[in-house]
This record gives C-alpha cells, sequence and structure tokens, in this order.
C-alpha cells in the first residue's frame, strides 16, 4: 500500500448497515489508519429487518442486530460523527458537513443507503400518515398500533406486506391498497404474488388491488384515505410503502456517475479515483446479473465488506450471487438471485398449500430460485427437470 494512502483518513459517509459493515472490514482486515464514520441517523449502524416485523411487534428489542455494540468502535478507534453529510469535493478530497466541518480524506465511501419515496398526494402530511425507515419512524407506528384500531398500508412491496402482516398480528383492522393485480407482483410475478395476497386475505388483510391512494383527509389528523376508483376508506393511521430511491445528493456537484443510485464497478469503485460505493445506494456491475442496485440486507452487508476490501487494494470481483427473505405472519419467503424478466415461473410443491419452490427462466436460463449454484453459472437446466421432484437438483 503507498504511504501516501495509508498516511490519510478513510471516511465513510452513511452509518447504516453498509457503512458499518464497511468500518468493521476495514478494520479487520488491516487498516491501522484514521477512520472516520458519518451519519445523519442517532445510534450505531444496525439491521432494519425487524423494524417491520419482530420490534413492530414488541416481540424483540435491536441488539440482536447492530453491527457492533457501542463500545467496540472506541475500542476500534472509529470516529463516529452524527451529522449529516452536506457536499463532497472530490478534487480537494474533503467532505463537508451541514454543521460546517471540514474533513479531509484519501479514499471515501458512499454508504448513504435510500430514502423513502413520498406520496405526493393532498393530506400526505397528515398527523397519523407514517412511513417507516428508522427506529423514530418504527417507534411512531407502535405508538399509534393500538388493538382495534384501522390502519391503511399503501403499497404492498415487502415493506408495505410486512407491514400489513404486522398491524395484523397486533389485532389491527389493516386495508391494503395496491397498484399491482397481488401483493409483490413486480418482483415476484402474478403467480407467486396470489400466494402472498392469499395470505393476507386468509389473515383478514382487506386488499384492495389496481388502485392508488389519491387523497388522505382529517380535520386534525388521518381520518379516511381515497382511492382513484372513489374507495373511501375510514382509518386512524396510514402508513405509506411505496419505495425507496437512493441517496445521492452528497456527491451532487461531483464528477461521480449516478444513474439509479451511484454507479460502481465489479469492485464496488465509482468512475472518481478514491470514491467507493455500496449498499442500497450502488449501482454496480453484477458478472452474472450485469447492472443491478439491489436494495436488501445480505447485499448490504456483504457488498460494504467488498468494497472495503478493494478500498484495500483487493482485485476480488463483487460476485455475490444475491439473496433475500422476508417473513409474512408464519410464512418465510426466500430469494436467490435476480431477475426482472422471465418467460416461464415453474415450481416444485404446491402453491395451494403455500410449500413450494419456485424458478423462473429466461430464455431457458435460471435467473432467480432457490439454486444460487444453478444461477451462478449461468445453467439452462430445463424446465420440466426443475418442475419434476425426482430429479435431483444437485445433479442439474
Ligand atoms: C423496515 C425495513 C425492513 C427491511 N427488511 C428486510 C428484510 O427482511 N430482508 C432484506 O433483505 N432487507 C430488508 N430491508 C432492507 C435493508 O434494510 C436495506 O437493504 C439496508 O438497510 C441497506 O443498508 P444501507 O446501509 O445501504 O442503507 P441505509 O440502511 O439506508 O443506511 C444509510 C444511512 O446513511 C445515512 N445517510 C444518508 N445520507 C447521509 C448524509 N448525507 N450524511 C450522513 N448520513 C447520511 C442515512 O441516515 C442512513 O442511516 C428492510 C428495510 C426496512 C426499511
Amino acid at each position: 500500500m503507498s504511504e501516501a494512502v495509508t498516511k490519510r483518513r478513510i471516511v465513510i459517509v452513511g452509518a447504516g448497515l453498509a457503512g458499518g459493515t464497511a468500518a468493521k472490514t476495514l478494520r479487520e482486515d488491516g487498516w491501522r489508519d484514521r477512520l472516520t464514520l458519518i451519519g445523519e441517523e442517532p445510534g450505531v449502524p444496525f439491521g432494519r429487518p425487524p423494524l417491520s416485523k419482530t420490534y413492530l411487534r414488541g416481540e424483540e428489542d435491536l441488539s440482536g442486530w447492530l453491527v457492533k455494540p457501542d463500545d467496540w468502535y472506541e475500542q476500534h478507534e472509529i470516529e463516529r460523527i452524527n451529522a449529516r453529510v452536506a457536499s463532497i469535493d472530490a478534487a480537494r478530497r474533503q467532505v463537508r458537513l451541514q454543521s460546517g466541518g471540514v474533513l479531509d480524506y484519501g479514499k471515501l465511501l458512499i454508504a448513504t443507503g435510500g430514502r423513502n419515496r413520498r406520496l405526493g398526494v393532498p393530506g400526505a402530511d397528515l398527523e397519523g400518515v407514517h412511513q417507516l425507515r428508522t427506529v423514530a419512524e418504527c417507534e411512531a407506528i407502535k405508538r399509534a398500533a393500538r388493538r382495534g384500531s384501522r390502519a391503511v398500508v399503501v403499497g404492498m412491496g415487502f415493506i408495505g406486506s410486512e407491514v400489513a402482516a404486522s398491524l395484523r398480528q397486533l389485532g389491527l383492522q389493516v386495508t391494503a391498497v395496491l397498484r399491482g393485480k397481488a401483493s409483490l407482483d413486480a418482483v415476484l410475478g402474478v403467480e407467486m404474488g396470489e400466494v402472498m395476497a392469499g395470505i393476507h386475505r386468509d389473515a383478514g388483510v382487506e386488499l384492495i388491488a389496481e388502485d392508488d391512494v389519491v387523497r388522505f383527509e382529517g380535520s386534525r389528523r388521518i381520518e379516511r384515505a381515497t382511492t382513484k376508483k372513489g374507495r373511501r376508506i375510514e382509518c386512524d393511521l396510514a402508513i405509506v410503502a411505496v419505495g425507496i430511491e437512493p441517496s445521492v445528493e452528497t456527491i451532487e456537484g461531483t464528477k461521480v456517475a449516478v444513474d439509479n443510485g451511484v454507479l460502481v464497478d465489479s469492485r464496488c469503485r465509482t468512475n472518481v479515483p478514491g470514491i467507493f460505493a455500496a449498499g442500497d445506494v450502488a449501482n454496480h456491475l453484477h458478472p452474472v446479473f450485469g447492472r443491478i442496485r439491489v436494495e436488501h440486507y445480505n447485499n448490504a452487508e456483504k457488498q460494504a465488506a467488498a468494497a472495503a476490501r478493494s478500498m484495500l487494494g483487493s482485485r476480488a470481483i463483487y460476485r455475490y450471487i444475491h439473496t433475500f427473505w422476508s417473513d409474512q405472519f408464519e410464512h418465510k419467503l426466500e430469494y436467490v438471485g435476480h431477475v426482472r424478466k422471465w418467460d416461464r415461473f415453474v415450481y416444485r410443491g404446491s402453491l395451494g398449500e403455500r410449500k413450494f419452490v419456485g424458478f423462473y427462466l429466461h430464455a431457458g436460463r435460471l435467473e432467480a430460485a432457490e439454486a444460487g449454484r444453478l444461477i451462478a453459472k449461468g445453467a439452462r437446466p430445463g424446465w420440466r427437470a426443475l418442475a419434476d421432484e425426482e430429479q435431483d437438483l444437485g445433479l442439474l
């Protein structure tokens, strides 16, 4: 490693799962020099999954979800700054804080994640209209979620589906409004989406599909949501879960290329020397899936570790076969791979019993399923063999 690099500081912008994991990996992999982690959210880096599940339902605290406990950062001489980064001057290699301070860096990691999309409709700022990403937002929903009260969930992607399930489990009346034909159909397809929607319906969630909330109303706080098709849903609270957008504003004004997130190569490097990115904000070049931006826990953790190693000089390509999970009611969904378009969906098991393994094929190539090894090698196993339960996946 060159002297110039060892002598200068690494700065990480964003102290979520990706930022925290990068700091941990840098120390574990031998970075002894200055290391600064800047984040505007209070507290230590942690994983958000329980915020829509166990933590929201009051079944678990966050101690098992911390990247590292509070005192670990001090013990490992990681300088933590609770502040917002306002801008980056890539030519001077400086980070400017909103509060006015300026920090020099040798290498910089952008790990600013994403922020919730707002629903630009009248009444969206009424008291009782919530969104969910931070602990504070989760606490606000918990305070509002009294047994028997009426909740409207807008959007049935992963967060909307999980929140709808948790609120139902807490004894609320839940109505969900979704644009698609079925929950999660944009990601999983209508067949799988119908399975997920059936799980919610059976548990008593009312689903209003192919519709959209166009207005929230209430004199002081939310009292009802009105949909495009004219449904008026009386409610006590609403949770808007219509996806996230990558937080890229810190690099505006630099030459770092942005297109649906910060563009990085297969070693997490941006086009500007010394600047790297990882996690929800990074649109990366993957050797199997091409250019993708992934909004899941496992990627944030693994890509951050890969970025840290890349910052330390590793030439390894980030080739993780993406995976994620979602828990809704007693059901667990696990997904391996990444597919935007597919022409065939086959499964083993029973959709009716909700116990099955599904495979997504595009032009004969397996792109998403539970068979990571097959996806990694770009296998074309044939859909009949995949659907045939007698056929050993290990032999395909
Ligand atoms: C409720 C919920 C449940 C989830 N459940 C699952 C799940 O079950 N399975 C799964 O795979 N994934 C799940 N996810 C997704 C997963 O949490 C994300 O993929 C992960 O949080 C991404 O981590 P990140 O560090 O890249 O970004 P983030 O978590 O968004 O962290 C980025 C951090 O950077 C900070 N920041 C941004 N801009 C600045 C700035 N200018 N200055 C300083 N700080 C800044 C932000 O405040 C934030 O703290 C869930 C997400 C949510 C919200």
